[in-house]
């Protein structure tokens, strides 16, 4: 393996990464144990000590997890790259078939199926043991293999064909191919945008037309103040699998609905609910949604732009442990180790992404107090944080760095000046 500066770069930042998630989780773990013990006189009303408690508890479990999850990663992206883990796949693969693009396609599947594999034992511990202590586990074993095996087909069927184009494109496309594959790309994003809501997500749950007519009644009051073109209301099963609550807003055009989780209906009241949806109400108002979608495509065209780069230098392949073939195309390889790679590239900026995200939900509050009630909205969040365990004492730190929303205290301060 020759010792490139991409080598060295990549194991520097992959170490940084891990030594930056460690310390931000053990600060998290010692900041919640610390604020164990009394439950923050502003919450001290609503909350119980018990509650407080088994948010803390839920608190570190999971950390204790991510951080066990983060090193076993890191070992299975070492292996695949610098170890010649992707280097022996492709071999193994290439004495199936030496068509060009099978051999491609074959190779991207396995790597994404050994990924799969590997990721299970974290996803079952999660869901069957750390989730059903909590007694947020809903879905049974039964269940759980029933959605893999439907994301699987799913996956299969959306993602073969996409492999393909990509890959076509790469061999024949000339020097310019990745702008093409850009175009590709963001053209699949938005059908999948069109397709999720009717489509895809009925495959994993059940969608029911809102029938309680005073809150249909009021949810469609809001929409039509805050100027929201409604195209459906609608309660999903999400009980089937979690105790967590949640609402949320999916498709465009005529197929855009709202959909709240019938865990969500049963814990708040019409008020609450209400306020909750005029938090959702204001990132559409506010242009959130529209922008990040923007930005994301954005960002992609950066990154096809870098691969078409990447692509055709041989120390991207060497420096991450892979000998280019000279006998055939190095299209998915490229793509394997992009894919792999960037996430330790691009990890130090989370905290511009979470400060960029906290602003939107500040500013989704705002809107809801004015919409709707800040008392509502609060009233609503605290029943929420409880429910859903989460923690009233971040750490700092560990919450300007990662938390997409703003820590409980803060954003509850800001809604009661609001009042
Ligand atoms: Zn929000």
């Amino acid at each position: 393996m020759p010792l490139t500066a991409l080598t060295l770069l990549f194991v520097s930042l992959l170490l940084a990464d891990i030594c930056v998630r460690l310390w931000l989780a053990s600060r998290q773990i010692r900041h919640v144990a610390r604020h164990r013990d009394q439950v923050p006189p502003e919450f001290a009303p609503r909350i119980g000590l018990a509650s407080h408690q088994r948010a803390a508890d839920y608190t570190v479990a999971r950390m204790r997890l991510g951080m066990l999850e983060r090193v076993y990663d890191a070992v299975i992206l070492v292996a695949l790259t610098l170890l010649g883990g992707l280097q022996a796949i492709d071999l193994l693969v290439a004495q199936v078939t030496s068509h060009d693009l099978l051999r491609q396609l074959l190779l991207l599947g396995s790597v994404a199926l050994l990924l799969g594999l590997l990721g299970l034992p974290f996803t079952l511990w999660r869901q069957f043991r750390l989730e059903a202590r909590f007694g947020f586990n809903r879905m049974t074993p039964g269940l759980f293999a029933a959605d893999l095996a439907k994301g699987l087909v799913v996956a299969l069927l959306l993602g073969t064909p996409l492999a393909a184009a990509i890959l076509w494109l790469m061999a024949e496309a000339g020097a310019l191919w990745w702008l093409w594959a850009w175009g590709l790309w963001t053209l699949f994003n938005l059908l999948l945008l069109f397709i999720y809501p009717t489509f895809i997500a009925p495959l994993f749950n059940k969608f029911t037309p809102l029938t309680d007519p005073e809150l249909a009644g009021r949810i469609k009051q809001l929409a039509q103040r805050c100027g929201f073109a409604l195209n459906g209301l609608f309660v999903m099963d999400g009980s089937r699998r979690s105790a967590h609550g949640n609402a949320y807003f999916t498709g465009f055009g005529k197929a855009r609905r709202i959909v709240f989780f019938d865990t969500l209906l049963a814990r708040l009241n019409p008020d609450e609910i209400e306020a909750v949806l005029a938090h959702e109400l204001g990132h559409f108002a506010k242009r959130h949604i529209i922008k990040r979608i923007a930005l994301s495509f954005g960002a992609a065209l950066l990154f096809f732009a870098v691969l078409g780069w990447l692509a055709q230098q041989p120390w991207f392949y060497e420096g991450l442990g892979v000998l280019p073939r000279l006998d055939g195309r190095n299209d998915a390889m490229a793509l394997l180790l992009f894919f792999l790679a960037i996430p330790v590239f691009t990890f130090m900026l989370t905290p511009v992404a979470s400060w960029y995200s906290r602003r939107d939900e500040f500013e989704a509050d705002r809107y809801a107090a004015t919409q709707s009630s800040p008392d509502r909205l609060v009233s609503a969040l605290v029943k929420l944080y409880d429910d859903n365990a989460a923690t009233l004492t971040p750490d700092p730190v560990h919450s300007a760095f990662y938390d997409s929303h703003p820590p409980a205290a803060v954003r509850i301060r800001h809604l009661t000046q609001a009042a």
